[in-house]
């Protein structure tokens, strides 16, 4: 019998943590902790994302600073804000939503986020000092699912691990947390041989890809942990992950369902990650 991984819960539980932080912040340092939201033209969904930090951000204490550019805003409009972000005390963190409008370089306007206040974790030195397993701020997906696992008690120390999908956001970080956590990692990707092989040796199987439903039962080892990243959407629309979830699950011993899963600790993860910021900032 598998276990569901209740992201909702495991969530909600570290919400009520890092309000306690915050308020111990406050208390020890007389200023809340704070986070700075660039939101740069209209995207639909981009809004629905900043909106639910910055409720995210209310709940747990974080004070909130929302910025919002016209999407014809220019390059050295953008890079003046972050720069002034940059340099302002009350702010721990600064998360520029993406993707941006056209015509804006987000590669160059991260640049300017310093590495103490990269809550996002994208930054070149954030991932190198991940990579280099020296303290840092990964990425808040990936870091959610370790979260997961170590509340949960699953032991990743020694186990085989395989991660499908090596994108900069969470494929990669993904791989270099539990490598970092002493797994025996492989990470693959389109180009990958063997895929249905390599995925049922797995003992914790994290799938990262865009693709639903694309992790099927003979791709799962008996009793593996099944890590669902993916937020995807089956032939009616409806939202589903990576993994083929209702023939996979009854293989598992643990599972992450869609949605409910992994999702609800994404936005957790960057309020986590802003009061250690903080906090890291606090004692320089
Ligand atoms: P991405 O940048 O598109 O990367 C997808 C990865 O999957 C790539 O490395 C790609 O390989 C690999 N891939 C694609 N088709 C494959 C195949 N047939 N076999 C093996 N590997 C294959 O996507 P992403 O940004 O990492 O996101 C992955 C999923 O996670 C998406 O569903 C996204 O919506 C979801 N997501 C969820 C959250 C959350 O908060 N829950 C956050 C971020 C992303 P190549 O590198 O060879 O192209």
């Amino acid at each position: 019998m598998y276990k569901l991984i209740d992201g909702k819960a495991h969530s909600a539980a570290l919400r009520g943590d890092i309000a306690e932080g915050a308020a111990l912040f406050l208390k020890q340092h007389s200023r809340q902790v704070g986070l700075a939201v660039v939101l740069i033209g209209d995207d639909p969904a981009s809004q629905v994302y900043v909106r639910n930090k910055i409720k995210g951000c209310e709940q747990t204490g974080i004070k909130s600073f929302a910025y919002y550019l016209p999407a014809d805003c220019t390059q050295a409009q953008a890079e003046e804000l972050v720069r002034s972000l940059a340099s302002d005390d009350g702010v721990d963190g600064i998360l520029v939503q993406l993707p941006l409008p056209k015509g804006l370089d987000a590669a160059k306007l991260l640049s300017l986020i310093p590495v103490e206040k990269d809550v996002d974790g994208f930054s070149q030195e954030n991932i190198g000092r991940l990579c280099m397993n020296e303290p840092c701020l990964a990425a808040c997906t990936p870091n959610g699912v370790m979260r997961m696992l170590e509340r949960e008690g699953i032991e990743v120390r020694g186990r085989r691990a395989v991660v499908v999908g090596r994108s900069n956001i969470v494929g990669k970080p993904m791989a270099m947390l539990l490598l970092n956590a002493d797994a025996t990692v492989t990470v693959c990707h389109s180009k990958t041989q063997n895929l249905k092989k390599i995925c049922s040796e797995a003992d914790i199987l994290v799938a990262a890809i865009g693709r639903p439903k694309f992790i099927s039962a003979d791709m799962v080892k008996e009793g593996a942990v099944v890590i669902d990243v993916g937020m995807d959407r089956d032939e009616n629309g409806k939202l589903c992950g990576d993994v083929d979830f209702d023939n996979v699950k009854d293989k598992c011993s643990y599972i992450t369902p869609v949605p409910g899963g992994v999702g609800p600790m994404t936005i957790t993860m960057l309020l986590y990650n802003t009061l250690t910021a903080a906090e890291r900032r606090a004692v320089k």
